[in-house]
């Protein structure tokens, strides 16, 4: 290839996103925190293939859906022929495996995911064709407990984020029947309405009535403000279920409203849905859906198993973390390692090993293109590290067998006083993991005052 060539770069595929280093930490720490949640309320995880059948998706999810109309990324497989599907999510998916794995067989499961969906959108903010979910599925339950417990575990996981905007909309769907009465007492109003209804709602009103009422065209509100109500349609045990469910939340007192509006995009839900939604992420502020979705077993073909679940756009929540602004994110590392000469070298990474064995997180300066670089240069990474500690080793610790330990942190109200400048400690090199592991726990137990924990092995450190 000729020198003066220009190599084209690769560049990603539009709305499908890198997620950098510098976001990784609000990604963990929200990882973190649903999944203490899930566990605290007995939700096993589940990892199921990003690649399904495409028939998995156009049967459970139903045709005429949003998702399976225009929204999948399907393909052959060039071996064989396999019509597949890059999951658009992953009810349909733990549905298969429950199945195939015969999981409910000695009873009801608590089941929860993480993991990307694929769905071929218009690329905008909240809206990607990669982007992330959570999910808790719960298999074999009746309700309308679990259904209460499901949006319960959700409103915990908002306050254990910190996050406060986040409202409860809820509706119930009732059953087959129920719908199909209501269905038919839909389509006769549009009918009655043809004049007004939109070009999607035409194609919609014999194929998914249902989806109109969730139309976007404000030329269409009236009308729709005034179509029949499911809620007016449901039966007995459909009343008493949606009733169930709002008795337990008011007394555990979860705020809600009734959105008698309220639809979801699949086919399979029925009875309780609901939605999580803000009014701080512009038109994409649905954070987490849900609902009942008894008929999907059958739809696959299983034994007819009830079951209710929920799924939350990571890529949302994680928008509203940052919006709330006072999110604790923990650094890096707890000790930076500078050094500087061959000996220091190698007593550096010695040093390294044994603070990583004492449980503490470190980071050992390397050399890249530009050599390892100043002192000078190398506490500035130090400092960028965000580091609780430089532990520097020079000629003079080689000599006297010490290691220069300096605390990187002043809080706000030491730092403005001139004569509490950081600290800088000679240590015996022996004696130096002892020195910054004392240091580090006092620090976090001045923090959190001495209680905070109980167990001597276990350092936690916030910065
Ligand atoms: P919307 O009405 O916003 O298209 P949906 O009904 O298609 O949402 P669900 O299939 O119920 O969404 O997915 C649950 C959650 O996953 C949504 O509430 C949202 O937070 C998130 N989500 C869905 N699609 C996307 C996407 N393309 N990009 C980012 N997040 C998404
Ligand atoms: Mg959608």
């Amino acid at each position: 290839m000729s020198d003066n060539k220009k190599i084209e770069k690769i560049v990603g595929v539009k709305g499908m996103n890198d997620i950098l280093p510098d976001d990784a930490p609000l990604w963990e720490l929200f990882e973190n925190t649903v999944q203490s949640v899930l566990k605290s309320y007995g939700y096993q995880q589940m990892r199921t293939p990003i690649v399904e059948p495409t028939q998995l998706f156009a049967r459970g999810l139903g045709e005429v859906t949003d998702i399976v109309e225009k929204e999948m990324y399907s393909f052959e497989d060039s071996m064989n022929g396999d019509k597949l599907t890059l999951r658009p999510e992953n009810t349909a998916g733990i549905v298969r495996a429950a199945l195939e794995h015969n999981l409910v067989y000695d009873g009801p499961k608590r089941l929860w995911y993480n993991g990307p969906m694929f769905r071929h959108e218009k690329p905008q903010r909240g809206r990607y064709r990669q982007f992330h979910q959570v999910g808790a599925e719960a298999l074999g339950f009746t309700g309308p407990d679990i259904d209460a417990e499901l949006i319960m575990l959700c409103q915990r996981l908002w306050d254990d984020l910190g996050l406060q905007n986040v409202r409860l909309e809820l509706n119930s769907i009732g059953d087959a029947a129920e719908r199909n009465q209501h269905r038919a007492d839909l389509i006769a109003y549009f009918e009655k309405n043809e004049h007004l209804l939109d070009a999607e709602a035409k194609r919609r009103l014999h194929s998914n009535p249902l989806r109109i009422l969730d139309t976007k065209n404000p030329a269409m509100q009236e009308m729709v403000n005034q179509a029949p109500k499911l809620l007016d349609y449901l039966g007995e045990e459909s009343r008493n279920h949606f009733e169930g469910l709002q008795k337990i939340l008011r007394d555990n007192s979860i705020p809600f409203t009734v959105n008698p509006r309220l639809v979801r995009g699949m086919d399979y839900y029925n009875r309780s849905v609901f939605e999580w939604v803000t009014d701080e992420l512009g038109s994409q502020g649905t954070v987490c859906a849900g609902g009942r979705y008894d008929a999907l077993f059958s739809i696959f073909g299983g034994k007819p198993t009830p079951a209710c679940g929920f799924a939350m756009g990571i890529e949302r929540l994680l928008e509203l973390m940052k919006a709330a602004g006072d999110v604790q994110l923990p650094n890096l590392c707890d000790v930076y390692l500078v050094h500087q000469g061959s000996a220091a070298q190698s007593q550096a990474m010695v040093l390294g090993e044994r603070l990583r064995d004492a449980g503490l997180d470190v980071v050992l300066h390397c050399a890249s293109a530009a050599g390892v670089g100043s002192f000078k240069a190398q506490m500035k990474r130090a400092d960028a590290s965000g580091a609780a500690f430089a532990a520097i080793i020079g000629e003079d610790e080689i000599a006297t067998g010490t290691v220069a330990v300096k605390s990187m942190r002043i809080s706000a109200d030491e730092g403005a006083r001139e004569d509490k400048k950081p600290q800088q400690m000679q240590v015996a090199f022996e004696s130096a993991v002892e020195f910054i592991v004392n240091q580090i726990v006092g620090d976090s137990h001045a923090e959190h005052g001495d209680d905070c924990c109980d167990d001597p092995n276990h350092i936690h450190i916030h910065h």
